[in-house]
């Protein structure tokens, strides 16, 4: 049997929504934004980890300790697993996971593991969300600008999300997920996040174009809408069916000539469907 972290820690809000705001797009609140710690390059993933840890314990408040050093251990598992990226880290850090889940899969919400998250979705693991954002802003320094995420689900990623970019603009085609993730965001008051209801398969042309787009779900093709909408420069990540007929990452790059397509490791996402429901 594998070893539980220390949980249930305590569950209270670390910071109380305001019940008489108005819900709406982007109505996710802001929490306080994080600077990227200066990292040399010569130093191991390990130690980017560990360079980035201590500032938890003083910007994580409100919660027990333990959620704070389960979190910790497993940012320390990622950066071992080979997450690099420092503000990958430092964001994987900062995101209260256990938020996102349902109460009966709390003591579950810092292991490597996909979990429900209702109407037959699944949170990813945290070493393919880490994975998918350090892909995300490879080659670029800084923050990125507008994102765009495919399949919001319960809104853990696009939490992720917001502390690498600038802006996220996430689409969700469940009703019920996409309300379960603005109840879930509410607390964290991250203004920059935009939750959208509709079918992400045509992407979101109101934030477009945007330096980066990330799809939680896997289709047959990468829709020509995201291709349309991505900046040049920019990148989009997203689980595709290959000639194979194996799912894998694809990451497409957008040039002033055109596209540049990569095909990386064999994953398995939820399907990418079509239409709203
Ligand atoms: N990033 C999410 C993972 C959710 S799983 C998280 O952190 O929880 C993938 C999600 O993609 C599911 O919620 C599914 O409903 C959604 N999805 C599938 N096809 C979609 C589409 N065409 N448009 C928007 N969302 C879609």
């Amino acid at each position: 049997m594998t070893q539980r972290p220390g949980f249930p820690v305590k569950l209270s809000q670390t910071t109380a929504s305001n019940p008489a705001r108005k819900t709406g797009v982007g109505d996710t609140g802001r929490i306080a934004p994080s600077r990227p710690p200066s990292l040399n390059p010569s130093q191991t993933a390990a130690k980017a980890a560990s360079a980035v840890l201590p500032r938890l314990d003083s910007t994580v408040t409100g919660l027990g300790l333990d959620s704070v050093a389960v979190r910790a251990r497993m940012v320390r598992k990622l950066a071992e697993q080979g997450v690099q990226d420092p503000r990958v880290l430092e964001a994987m850090g900062q995101v209260e996971r256990h938020r996102f889940v349902e109460s009966a899969l709390v003591n579950q919400a810092y292991e490597d593991t996909s979990l429900p998250i209702g109407l037959g979705q699944t949170i990813s693991k945290p070493n393919v969300v880490a994975r998918m954002v350090e892909l995300l802003c490879q080659g670029k320094p800084g923050k990125l600008g507008r994102v765009l995420e495919i399949g919001t689900g319960c809104g853990y990623q696009a939490a992720v999300l917001s502390h690498v970019a600038g802006e996220v603009y996430s689409i969700e085609r469940l009703r019920g997920l996409h309300e379960k993730a603005r109840t879930h965001l509410r607390p964290f008051r991250l203004h920059n996040v935009h939750l959208i209801f509709g079918d992400g398969m045509l992407g979101y042309p109101k934030g477009a174009p945007y330096a980066g787009i990330i799809s939680a779900a896997g289709g047959e093709a990468v829709p020509d809408a995201w291709l349309e909408q991505l900046a040049v420069g920019g990148r989009l990540i997203a689980p595709t069916i290959t000639p194979s007929g194996h799912q894998a990452l694809v990451v497409i790059l957008k040039t002033s000539e055109g596209f540049e397509r990569q095909v990386l490791e064999a994953v398995h996402f939820v399907p990418l469907k079509s239409g709203v429901a």
